[in-house]
């Protein structure tokens, strides 16, 4: 098991990733490592107001929320805090889907608030064309 990630900052991700390494595409909003109980898959994280959040403290990444590979076989769970990794123990199998369906409700409520922005947007563009025709 790994337990601390380093950064290394991108713009394509290499073809093979190389173990206890958290590359970070900016330009692509995505990052991507290796799962770190060393099962050998590749977990990419987007990044992005209603995805992960990355910050970055003297070369040390953070990643929030944690990182939940309920899709892959080794279903592990773990926090990427100032370059350590922090396991998550003892995950019942329903707590990992309450889990996925917060984080399903999250995203779907972050999409449903910036469509109704969208919405007044044009209504709003729509009053003022009417008073200030061009
Ligand atoms: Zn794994």
């Amino acid at each position: 098991m790994t337990k601390g990630i380093k950064l290394i900052n991108v713009d394509f991700f290499p073809e093979t990733f190389s173990p206890a390494v958290l590359y970070i595409s900016e330009e692509y909003k995505v990052a991507g490592h290796l799962c770190a109980c060393g099962c050998g898959s590749q977990v990419i994280t987007p990044l992005g107001p209603a995805e992960w959040c990355f910050t970055e403290v003297e070369g040390k990444p953070s990643l929030e929320p944690s990182i939940g590979n309920w899709q892959l076989p080794c279903k592990s769970h773990y926090w990427i805090t100032a370059g350590r990794i922090e396991w998550s123990y003892g995950w019942t199998e329903k707590q990992i889907k309450q889990g996925e369906l917060v984080e399903e409700e999250q995203r779907q409520l972050y999409y449903a608030k910036r469509e109704k922005r969208t919405k007044w947007y044009f209504v709003l563009q729509r009053v003022f064309q009417w008073f200030f025709p061009r």
